[in-house]
């Protein structure tokens, strides 16, 4: 008789199941030009809902400019790229998207990827082979992609606390100074909201010979000058080895690159497999994620409406009693506290209240930290944030859940 196969599938399942942590994907339409608004196919059919997690935090996705330059793409280049890089998937469109991202951090080169997380975990991953008894010390923190990148790369790991720049000195100076170093982190952690020191991060990185590597995922568009991220804000750009970001976020379309010298990029570019072997973006993307960059580098208003908004909706919660966790940053997350309750909760407010934030639990925040996370756009007018307000103080008081924020005592 054969195995069992899928009854140990199955078996994973109910115990992600029992544990509250089951997945259920919102099978969304999102609507061109009625953001944050889509249409929810419900097992009672079609809803429309407010979208409250989303991570097109500008609402790039459906800028006209972005749209337009897509548009004329798919006309000019057709669908896909017609290969990896190397087979004749170079497409022009792709020299001037890393023209346009090495000039957004000021860098000689970059590179681009599928998606951020290949960006990640190909980059690092070469770095094993490109430097021979290399350490990466790695904030605990850090996003999967790095740490599989990490992982993948060979090479020895140590993690620090998380933004704990003394505990990273520790560990700095107990490695032998003959040994290439490399600092992996990020700027904005986007569970928590909260803010690497990245100056203080650079310092150790020049005291101890050390490389850094900043993941901007959750702050390329949405804050510096031009839109480059915290490291452009606080004039650190230069300082940084290696700068990585998404396209998918704050650029609205998809894709995710490292921007670097021409030495490291070329070196990536010819070593990592994830890079070599995968069939690269097609123009349209690179063309739509490029229009988004240039609109950023000059518009500010998107940037600033932003920060009004999340800082608008993080005072509502407050006043509300609601248990608003102290974020430096664009993101909003409630604390619950709890795998079930955290679903029940966004259960709830999606079925009765048509509002949508997807419950954020482990492996993604530590266990006892599951909260809701939301994300407030330009789009999220006065009127949309007021029904959110009511409605979540409703399912907080039906559901009983703690309305004081409480760290967990290790955090
Ligand atoms: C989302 C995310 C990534 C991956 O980026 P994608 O473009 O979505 O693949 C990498 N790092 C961090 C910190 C992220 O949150």
């Amino acid at each position: 008789m054969r195995r069992d196969y899928d009854g140990a599938f199955a078996q994973s399942i109910d115990r992600l199941k029992a544990e509250g942590r089951y997945r259920v994907f919102a099978d969304l339409e999102r609507i061109c030009g009625a953001f944050p608004r889509a249409s929810w196919h419900s097992p009672e059919g079609m809803r429309e809902v407010i979208v409250w997690c989303s991570n097109d935090y500008l609402g790039m996705g459906q800028h006209p400019k972005v749209l337009a330059a897509m548009k004329a793409t798919v006309e000019a280049n057709g669908a896909g790229a017609g290969g990896t890089r190397n087979i004749s998937g170079t497409n022009h469109q792709h020299i001037l998207l890393e023209q346009a991202l090495a000039d957004l951090h000021a860098k000689p080169a970059a590179l681009i990827f599928t998606s951020g997380y290949n960006a990640n975990e190909a980059t690092l991953s070469s770095f094993g082979k490109l430097l021979p008894s290399l350490v990466i010390l790695s904030d605990e923190l850090n996003h999967a992609s790095m740490i599989e990148g990490i992982k993948h790369s060979g090479a020895e790991k140590r993690i620090f606390k998380h933004n704990d720049a003394d505990d990273l000195e520790r560990q700095l100076a107990a490695i032998d100074p003959a040994r290439p170093k490399l600092i992996a982190f990020e700027s904005v952690y986007s569970m928590d909201g909260d803010v690497s020191p990245i100056h203080r991060f650079c310092d150790l990185a020049e005291k101890y010979d050390a490389m850094t590597y900043l993941d901007e995922v959750h702050a390329v568009g949405l804050y510096g000058a031009r839109g480059a991220g915290v490291a452009e804000r606080e004039n650190a750009m230069q300082r940084l080895d290696v700068i990585q970001g998404t396209l998918a976020k704050g650029f609205g379309v998809v894709g995710g690159y490292i921007a670097s010298t021409v030495a490291l990029c070329d070196a990536v570019r010819s070593h990592a497999p994830g890079f070599i072997f995968s069939s690269s973006m097609p123009p349209v993307i690179a063309a739509g994620a490029r229009a988004a960059i240039e609109h950023l580098k000059t518009s500010t208003v998107e940037r600033a409406q932003l920060a009004e908004r999340a800082a608008r909706l993080k005072a509502k919660f407050a006043e509300a009693n609601l248990p608003v966790m102290p974020s430096a940053t664009h993101i909003v997350p409630l604390m619950v506290g709890d795998a079930r309750a955290c679903k029940q909760a966004s259960d709830e407010l999606l079925t009765r209240h048509g509002i949508y934030v997807q419950p954020i639990n482990y492996p993604t925040v530590p266990r006892g930290t599951e909260r809701l996370r939301f994300t407030a756009t330009p789009f999220h007018d006065d009127g949309l944030m007021d029904a959110l307000v009511v409605a979540v103080d409703e399912v907080w008081t039906r559901l009983q859940l703690r309305r004081q924020y409480r760290p967990l005592a290790a955090e």
